[in-house]
């Protein structure tokens, strides 16, 4: 065996650097299911499945066109590992070299190496070519910077890359059409949705999600309407689905809630993305195409590329810079555990359970549910970033490190001090009302900060100010905010502080490690 070429789960890329010189006459390929991948954090069911159904999509692909894949599916091994795994099939097959695109998780990246190195047999490294901008772009591009902004970075990206750019200068003549991506639905709601392109289980994926209801049945997920792409064609079929029927208003109502409504406009592509399934410049050129075409206008399309070639470039690239310290930020001090409600939905305030809800179904919620909703309730509580991280990481289908993690402690939790984003995304109860209908239904009021009735959002935020005033109250960024604070009455704010008090105790009291990630 000359070369064996692993292939992790999120490295389903058909165009794989590691297949470029493949001779099936003298290499095969090696792919392994384990349960730590699913059990490190406790993660959701379709989850778990999405992973193994597309994994084994690809495996019988590789077969068909006549290659050998030494595929150790989950309850045909021993080994609790990927690591495990691997070593016990270096000693069997004794390849000459072990080759594969370099691991997208900062752990795997520095373990499969040592056992390579622990077996005797050689590791090659290749280069991820499913991203635009790979390790030593982004260095070359943050060069001595400190602090990494999203809207520089995208700019350099799509001038690079020569998208949505007339000459030297953005067409439509602005870079960022974010003003016009803030749009909520007004009191009749969305109306008639385009339902999403759904893909229901072949024969395999069938197999799948009974092994996975069987094999983690303690875990949270449903799988009965598991309808998530799984190949490329699928992934092209539901980009295509995405471009017809809701890119045109995805802009408008980026931002927008609904309660019951998971998908509203968006694309529900990451994790055909993620997986390697679909190549971001397909994405991107069919967003742009549509624009082109006059079908969806450029604050939609401006908007899903920034997302694209903006935001998941940016943070993978700062994951790959700042790890491994990024995941022990904490710059806000911040040590509360992790409701115990996260694992289940229980609770009273309506938009948190029906976002909690319809994550733990789904393994899904979109960006607005993630930020302003699930995260900013771990912010101003002060959850552990090290616990609300291992959550978001266990409970999404798209859910992979080099995204989530920069997401979540940059972006949601500020506990990196601002590296990423310019001020915490710190708000009350009335962002929501603005941007939803949850409150209408809901027995807590937004616009109240103590007593019975009082949003736990809006008592909350206060007390967040107050903690973190010495910090932000003389920042440029932030000094406006902060002025409220300075208006409030004292005695009202030593009010809200109790209440906030009082919350946070009844809230750890009911915490439940035993739900949580099994470290
Ligand atoms: P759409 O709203 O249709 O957006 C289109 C695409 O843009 C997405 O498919 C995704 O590939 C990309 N995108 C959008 N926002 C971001 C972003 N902030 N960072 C990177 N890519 C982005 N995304 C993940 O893929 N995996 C995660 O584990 C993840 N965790 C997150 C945790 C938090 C706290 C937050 C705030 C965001 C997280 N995101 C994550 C980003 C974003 O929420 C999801 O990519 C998006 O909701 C996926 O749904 P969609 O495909 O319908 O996205």
């Amino acid at each position: 065996l000359r070369h064996l070429v692993l292939v992790l789960g999120d490295q389903l890329d058909r165009g794989s650097a590691a297949f470029d010189d493949f001779d099936p006459a003298t290499d095969a390929v090696w792919m392994a299911e384990v349960a730590h991948e699913a059990t490190q954090v406790w993660s959701t069911q379709p989850r778990i499945a999405v992973f193994l159904a597309a994994m084994r999509a690809f495996r019988d692909e590789l077969r068909a066109r006549g290659w050998t894949v030494h595929y150790r599916a989950l309850d045909e091994h021993p080994h609790p590992t990927l690591e495990a795994a691997l070593a016990a099939d270096l000693a069997a097959l004794r390849p000459a070299k072990v080759l594969a695109v370099k691991p997208g998780e900062w752990r795997l990246a520095q373990s499969l190496p040592a056992i390579c190195r622990e077996t005797g047999v050689a590791w090659a490294e290749r280069p991820d070519r499913h991203f635009y901008c790979d390790a030593d772009d982004f260095e070359a591009w943050a060069g001595k910077r400190r602090e990494f902004r999203l809207e520089l970075f995208y700019r350099w990206l799509r001038k690079r890359e020569g998208v949505l750019m007339d000459g030297k200068e953005p067409v439509g003549g602005q870079w960022n059409f974010d003003a016009a991506n803030r749009g909520s639905f007004d009191r009749r709601g969305p109306g008639l949705l385009p339902a999403p392109r759904a893909f229901p289980p072949d024969e395999r994926t069938r197999g799948v999600l009974a092994l996975v209801a069987t094999r983690f049945a303690s875990h949270p997920g449903r799988l009965d309407g598991f309808d998530w792409p799984l190949d490329p064609a699928q992934a092209r079929a539901a980009l295509d689905d995405f471009i017809r029927h809701r890119l045109p208003l995805f802009g408008r109502y980026q931002d927008a809630m609904w309660e019951g409504e998971p998908w509203l406009y968006h694309s529900r592509l990451s994790v055909a993305l993620n997986l390697k399934l679909l190549d971001p410049r397909e994405v991107v050129q069919a967003a742009v195409r549509a624009w082109e075409q006059g079908h969806a206008p450029i604050e939609a399309v401006e908007g899903f590329v920034r997302q694209v070639l903006g935001w998941r470039e940016f943070v993978r690239g700062l994951y790959w810079k700042r790890m491994p310290g990024f995941l022990d930020d904490n710059a806000l001090g911040a040590e509360e555990p992790l409701p115990a409600f996260f694992w289940t939905g229980d609770t009273d305030l309506a938009c948190l359970r029906d976002a909690l809800r319809q994550t733990l179904d789904l393994g899904y919620a979109h960006h607005i549910q993630r930020l302003m909703v699930l995260g900013l309730f771990a912010l101003l509580l002060g959850v552990r970033p090290r616990a609300i991280h291992e959550w978001f990481l266990a409970v999404y289908v798209d859910a992979v490190e080099w995204v989530e993690l920069p997401n979540v402690l940059g972006m949601s939790q500020y506990a990196d001090g601002g590296r990423m984003v310019s001020k915490p995304y710190a708000a009350s109860g009335k962002y929501i009302q603005r941007m939803s209908n949850h409150c209408a239904g809901c027995r807590f009021r937004p616009d109240e900060a103590t007593g019975p009735r009082a949003c736990p959002y809006t008592t909350l935020y206060w007390d967040f100010l107050a903690r973190h005033e010495a910090r932000f109250a003389r920042h440029p960024r932030t000094a406006l905010q902060w002025t409220h604070l300075g208006r409030k009455p004292s005695e009202e704010l030593a009010a809200i502080r109790r209440q906030a008090t009082e919350l946070r105790a009844a809230l750890a009291a009911g915490s439940r490690p035993e739900h949580g990630p099994k470290r």
